[in-house]
């Protein structure tokens, strides 16, 4: 097999979703070898931990690791933080992996357009957020209260390694795009952010063949409003990245059908990553067959296109789940007034198309 793929579905809808998602990469490829572990709530409902050794090492020795959702009201009362699925499981995979490049695409379903809360034009929106994802406010130390609590210090700490490596991921996606970089950051105030520009600058004259230009963060957050197609790959730092990207998946209208990956470095010739959908576990549906498996559908597509270089794949699964979007087939979540298809449907629907 050329391919191991380690397959944690999680809790809720994650089981669900996730076995559409494994359909369509059993049927566009043969050389993939699936292994399953448990994360999340059922790993510590079966092991006392939501993140098993056994699950990371399974993970570790993988090409790529498919996520589902962690987490559910079953395991918000957990004493102990540490043992709750979310904290537990999402955030040590990502460190444990050094999975410091998350990749958003924001792209708008034709079919699905008009559901939009921003008027789109007709180029609508197609782009890519490049967050950096283990630097930044969100790690950096010191991080403490003083003074009996009253003062309150985070700190925003950058290296130029953690720069460099981010951007070259950028770089290598762009030039699976329109090769157009817009490198977001707030210069003319943070220090780090001047290193950003600074380490993004040199590495552009390292390849001329792509685009990059600048933008501050409160400009680029409007921008994004007034007319997302002018972006091809944003390029930020943790937390810009955490905002902006949520804001660009909520032009498209469609949060419930977005994927992500999370990437590492290159291991043995292939590009790791993680590859999940952003929504929840979405307890209120789960078990009922009602949930939409296109963002699962989405980042199988994703572990295609990075994992295995293999792009064709990837673009023939985003087709036929735009093709029956096109016919109108709708799980309930973006069904309107039309009759809704369970999720077992959906995926069945977008494995005809395929064939
Ligand atoms: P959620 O994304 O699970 O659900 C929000 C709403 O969207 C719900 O009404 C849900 O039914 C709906 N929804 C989500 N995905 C859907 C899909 N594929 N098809 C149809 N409808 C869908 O967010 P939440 O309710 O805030 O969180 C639920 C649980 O999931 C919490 O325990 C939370 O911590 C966890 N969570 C996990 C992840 C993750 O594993 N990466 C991310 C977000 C939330």
């Amino acid at each position: 097999m050329a391919y191991k793929i380690a397959v944690i579905a999680g809790d809720g809808i994650g089981p669900e979703v996730i076995a559409e998602a494994v359909k369509m990469l059993k049927h566009v490829r043969s050389d993939i070898e699936f292994e399953e572990a448990l994360v999340g709530g059922a790993a510590y409902d079966a092991t006392g931990h939501p993140l098993p050794e056994t699950t990371l090492d399974l993970c570790r020795s993988a090409d790529a690791v498919l996520l589902g959702a962690v987490g559910g009201p079953k395991w918000d009362q957990i004493p102990d933080p540490k043992l709750r699925p979310e904290v537990g499981a999402l955030l040590p995979l990502r460190s444990e992996l050094n999975l410091y490049a998350n990749v958003r695409p924001a792209k708008a379903f034709g079919a699905l357009v008009d559901a939009s809360p921003v008027k789109l034009g007709p180029a609508g929106i197609d782009l890519i957020v490049m967050r950096e994802l283990t630097g930044g406010i969100y790690f950096g130390e010191p991080r403490e209260r003083r003074e009996g609590g009253n003062y309150a210090v985070d700190s925003m700490v950058y290296r130029r390694s953690e720069v460099e490596r981010i951007a070259q991921r950028a770089f290598d996606v762009a030039r699976t795009r329109h090769r157009r970089i817009v490198s977001v950051d707030k210069a003319n105030v943070l220090e780090t952010s001047r290193l950003w520009r600074e380490v993004v600058d040199e590495m552009a004259q390292g390849n001329p063949d792509v685009n990059v230009s600048h933008m501050l963060v409160d400009n680029c957050a409007m921008q994004l409003v007034r007319d997302p197609s002018q972006f091809d790959v944003i390029l930020t730092e943790n937390m810009f990245g955490d905002i902006l990207s949520d804001e660009a998946a909520m032009i498209t209208g469609s949060l419930g059908l977005l994927p992500s990956a999370s990437l590492g470095d290159p291991k043995a010739g292939t590009v790791f990553g993680m590859y999940e959908p952003i929504h929840g576990s979405a307890p209120d549906i789960a078990g009922q067959n009602r949930a939409n498996p296109i963002a699962a559908i989405m980042s199988a597509a994703m572990l295609l296109q990075y994992t295995c270089d293999d792009t064709a794949s990837s673009q023939r699964i985003e087709a036929a789940v735009e093709a029956v979007l096109q016919k109108g087939i709708r799980t309930s979540d973006i069904a309107g007034t039309s009759e809704p298809v369970g999720t077992r449907q959906m995926g069945d629907a977008i494995l005809a198309a395929l064939e």
